[in-house]
């Protein structure tokens, strides 16, 4: 099949590692120009020019911490200068830290929420009124499983991401009638770096080995394993094409049969 996203211009935040970075060479191997976003120029650049070597399509980096109103509007200016509106836009970034209620102040649930889902917010508000008025686009947020079954001891991204997927709901049904798509991947447990640090985390506290930390992991997922990264990738490059465009509003899991509910 093919995507038809050869030079679509893609916005993936969070794109120097781990999922979004998976999301941002799929697009590239589909022939997207794309620009990744995230907080070390160093990581970026060098991941910039990795993907570009491998697949050969235009690839930019640019420094954004997505909790800052002024980094996002200077980011998206900066690419869309650089390769033209944004036909889709990818909303990624890293987690909140894990925790229970009584572990977290005020100050904890504004960082998650500035994370989470105001960087969602902003980044949609930068690029809608221009994907309406072109009369295409494809937004896509990436949360998580635990904001459709929350996992203990993960109450800041429980709460956080369920919010995501309201917002998605909501704008998805105003601006559908524009050729404007909004959906939502949740992640089930996948294979990044930063789950392989968590596993180490887990192994110190507990004394378990990160072997066994994954093999628990893998107990509660019906497929047997973690995801890859670039599976999220695929699913991420389908969404983005006119082929999804009657796709919208919807969470759509990729977790190997993790959630339980029908
Ligand atoms: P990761 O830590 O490997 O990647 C996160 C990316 O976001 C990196 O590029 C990082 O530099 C960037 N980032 C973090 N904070 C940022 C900020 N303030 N501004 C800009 N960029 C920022 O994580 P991942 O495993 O790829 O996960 C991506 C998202 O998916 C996270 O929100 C994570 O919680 C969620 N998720 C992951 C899993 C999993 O098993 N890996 C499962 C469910 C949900």
């Amino acid at each position: 099949m093919d995507l038809e996203l050869t030079d679509k211009v893609a916005l993936v935040a969070g794109g120097s590692s781990g999922i979004g970075r998976a999301i941002a060479t799929v697009l590239s191997e589909e022939g997207c120009k794309v620009a990744i976003l995230a907080r070390t120029a160093s990581n970026l650049k060098d991941t910039a020019r990795q993907i570009n070597t491998a697949t050969g399509n235009m690839v930019i980096s640019v420094k954004c911490d997505v909790t800052s109103k002024r980094q996002i509007e200077s980011a998206v200016r900066k690419v869309t200068n650089k390769l033209g509106p944004i036909d889709i836009l990818v909303c990624n970034a890293g987690g909140p830290p894990s925790g229970i209620f009584e572990q977290f102040g005020d100050g904890d649930w504004d960082i998650a929420y500035q994370l989470n889902l105001k960087s969602t917010i902003r980044l949609c508000m930068q690029v809608v009124p221009s994907m309406k008025e072109r009369r295409w686009g494809r937004i896509i947020n990436i949360t998580s499983v635990a904001a459709q079954q929350p996992i203990d001891n993960l109450i800041l991204s429980n709460t956080a991401r369920a919010g995501v997927h309201g917002f998605t709901k909501t704008l998805a049904n105003e601006i559908a009638p524009f050729g404007v798509t909004v959906n939502c991947i949740c992640p089930g447990y996948t294979a990044t770096e930063r789950l392989q640090e968590l596993a180490q985390q887990i192994s110190k506290s507990t004394g378990v080995s990160p072997k066994k930390v994954r093999a628990g992991w893998e107990k509660n997922i019906p497929a047997g394993r973690l995801a890859e990264p670039r599976e999220l990738g695929y699913l991420a490059a389908y969404l983005a094409s006119d082929k999804a465009g009657y796709l919208t509003g919807v969470a759509i899991n990729l977790d190997g049969g993790f959630v339980k509910s029908i």
